[in-house]
């Protein structure tokens, strides 16, 4: 492939996801702007498109910043013009594409976080997201570190990286994490923003996870308990309700390297109930293979309880 084709090729595919990015947030905006901030839902089919080719975009604008010499008018990677002509055209698709983000971003910023925040979940979550991500960029392009200084042009490296909770709702968005119905109060205590004590964030990235490696959507049936003896009050333990998934997670989770490297305290299951003769076959505490007691594991047939480190 030369590399004038590839530059074309490249090019296209961009502005095809941009368009579809655009067309499908600027709508979503119209319509919150129509009904006057009443709530307005979409299919998840939407939203799935929308926060995937949300991230692309966001994510070949930083990189385009962040590779451009502080100051300089940002080109295409890898790309060298030969002609004074292919010189203007790379700029003015690069100019295009930042522009069209730009708009983008800010219409879902000022419609979804600052005039209607309740209309739209993901309107506003791409709101607060654009914004992170226009300010990284922007340090990036003028070559400035947050905490002050000016950042070595070469090493900068901008990445958007997205925190915990935007990883966790990310998830959620997806359906990889869902929730026993009838407790809604699971998915903020998931994501911290529940009153009181808060799960830690040791338990936060070991569900993101266990959401990640499971093949199938894992779900929540318990989280924070008020009184106890067991690492639920403390905010370090999940009960996975789904238990019928044991036999496809629990084989990639209930290693030794594994639990050493995802922070795992406890594993607790009743392994018969997935079929197994040794009904201790994954079970872990304080990081170590563990037997656990009859009584105990009569507790966990309902459910794969996990403990993240303290
Ligand atoms: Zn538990």
């Amino acid at each position: 492939m030369s590399t004038r084709f590839g530059a074309v090729f490249g090019a296209t595919l961009a502005f095809a996801l941009l368009a579809l990015f655009s067309c499908s947030t600027l709508s979503l905006i119209l319509q919150i702007v129509a009904t006057k901030g009443a709530e307005v839902t979409v299919e998840t089919g939407y939203i799935y498109v929308l926060t995937m080719v949300g991230g692309l975009v966001s994510a070949l604008v930083i990189a385009q910043l962040s590779v451009t010499k502080p100051g300089a008018a940002p080109g295409v990677g890898g790309f060298q013009p030969e002609s004074t002509f292919g010189i203007y055209a790379t700029n003015s698709v690069v100019a295009v594409y930042l522009f069209v983000w730009i708009f983008t971003g800010l219409a879902a910023l000022i419609v979804g976080v600052m005039l209607y925040p309740n209309a739209n979940k993901t309107i506003s979550d791409l709101g607060t997201t654009w914004l992170g991500l226009a300010v990284s960029a922007a340090y990036a392009y003028f070559g400035i570190k947050p905490g002050g200084g000016a950042a070595v042009p070469e090493a900068a490296t901008v990445q958007p990286i997205a925190s915990i909770g935007q990883q966790l709702q990310q998830q959620i968005d997806q359906g990889k994490i869902t929730f026993d119905i009838g407790k809604p109060e699971l998915k903020d205590e998931l994501l911290g923003t529940n009153n009181g004590t808060k799960v830690t964030s040791k338990l936060q990235s070991l569900v993101l996870e266990l959401s990640k490696l499971s093949p199938v959507s894992i779900r929540i049936s318990e989280l924070l308990r008020p009184s106890g003896d067991s690492h639920h009050v403390a905010g370090r333990a999940v009960d996975i309700g789904n238990e019928e998934i044991a036999n496809s997670l629990l084989p990639l989770v209930a290693t030794d390297a594994k639990v050493t490297q995802l922070g795992i305290d406890e594993i607790i299951f009743d392994a018969a109930v997935a079929g197994d003769a040794d009904r201790n076959k994954w079970n872990y505490d304080v990081g170590l293979k563990h037997s656990y007691d009859g009584a105990a594991l009569d507790d966990h047939k309902t459910h794969i309880h996990f403990a993240a480190a303290a």
